[in-house]
């Protein structure tokens, strides 16, 4: 289904090696259900590097774009610049939540949500939805 003209469209890193990328995901999906569907969508970030036709198509009606990344290597940022578009508003939670980055792959828990903080994911959140509805 193709994104309504207007629509911002989020690109979060999803990097699932950190608890700092997890977060972006976690995040924007909560700002998306707050905000909705009709008003905000996630982008697909994979797609753009391997030039997916759909994705760009959808990316170029955006009313906006909000890039989320977990850590200062800004994949999201980068890989959305590198496909030619400008970002609105760049978050980066290790530099605007103060997340301490922690890896997912290292060590031998099992569970993946007792890596994630609800209140780090709040704030997260908090601050994308603020990005959508800004002006
Ligand atoms: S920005 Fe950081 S957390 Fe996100 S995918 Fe890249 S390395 Fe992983």
């Amino acid at each position: 289904m193709e994104v309504k003209e207007g629509k911002t469209v989020i690109y979060a890193c999803f990097g699932g090696f950190s608890n700092t990328g997890i977060t972006t995901a976690l995040a924007s999906m909560d700002a998306v259900k707050e905000v909705g569907l009709d008003k905000v969508c996630i982008g697909c970030l994979g797609g753009l590097p391997v030039n997916v036709k759909s994705v760009y198509e959808n990316t170029d009606k955006a009313k906006k774009i909000i890039t989320v990344d977990g850590c200062p290597m800004e994949c999201s940022r980068k890989t959305v610049e590198n496909a030619g578009y400008q970002i609105a508003k760049s978050i980066v939670l290790a530099r605007d939540i103060g997340m301490k980055k922690k890896s997912l792959y290292e060590g031998d828990e099992k569970s993946l949500t007792d890596n994630v903080d609800d209140e780090e994911v709040k704030k997260a959140k908090e601050l994308i939805v603020k990005a959508i509805l800004e002006e």
